[in-house]
């Protein structure tokens, strides 16, 4: 018997789809704070994460693309395992992917690999949406996964052997929907 851990909810995806999943947590939506809070910010956290580069700049509307990206991997990822993706998420990634190209360019020595057409947000985003098709063809975006409860929403890594995590946390969401579902078991008992 494993129990739940401290650690459970900020276990750290694999490779690159790290950058993915602290993309999503810089918003914490039970606590009401986003990390991505203007442009500086923005190019700042991009930065930090090898999305883009010293050279890069950002403009006006660049921060408004880069959450509508976010929110739309948040509200696909529920669909892992149920099937059902939700059409405006699945349209709201489309036209990011296809705003932000990704080309296959050959190095000085021969070697060829997908880089990013265009500078700035476009290849912030192009270098994010390449690292999410590298982990849906390698198997392990079916394991990012945002938390089952509608006011948490953070996204964790699935180590376990069937893949069957809901919630970020057992001891915080999944404690408190089973308590929350008992209490409501209890009002409609008591006839409310
Ligand atoms: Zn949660």
């Amino acid at each position: 018997m494993s129990g739940p851990t401290v650690t459970e909810a900020d276990a750290t995806a694999p490779g690159a789809l790290a950058v993915v999943q602290a993309l999503l947590n810089t918003a914490d939506l039970e606590a009401g704070t986003d990390e991505l809070s203007d442009l500086a910010a923005l190019s700042a956290w991009l930065r930090d994460q090898g999305l883009a580069g010293a050279d890069d700049a950002f403009a006006l509307g660049d921060l408004e693309r880069v959450v509508a990206v976010r929110e739309a991997l948040r509200r696909l990822l529920p669909a892992h395992g149920d099937g059902a993706a939700d059409p405006e998420a699945v349209h709201a990634l489309r036209d990011a992917a296809r705003a932000a190209p990704l080309v296959v360019t050959v190095s000085d020595a021969g070697a060829p690999t997908l880089a990013p057409l265009r500078a700035g947000v476009d290849g912030a985003l192009a270098r994010l949406l390449g690292i999410v098709a590298r982990a849906e063809a390698d198997g392990t975006w079916a394991r990012l996964k945002v938390c089952a409860a509608e006011d948490c929403r953070w996204a964790f890594y699935d180590f376990s052997r069937n893949r069957s995590r809901t919630w970020c946390t057992m001891s915080v969401c999944g404690n408190r929907a089973k308590a929350r579902a008992y209490r409501q078991r209890g009002a409609r008992r008591r006839g409310a």
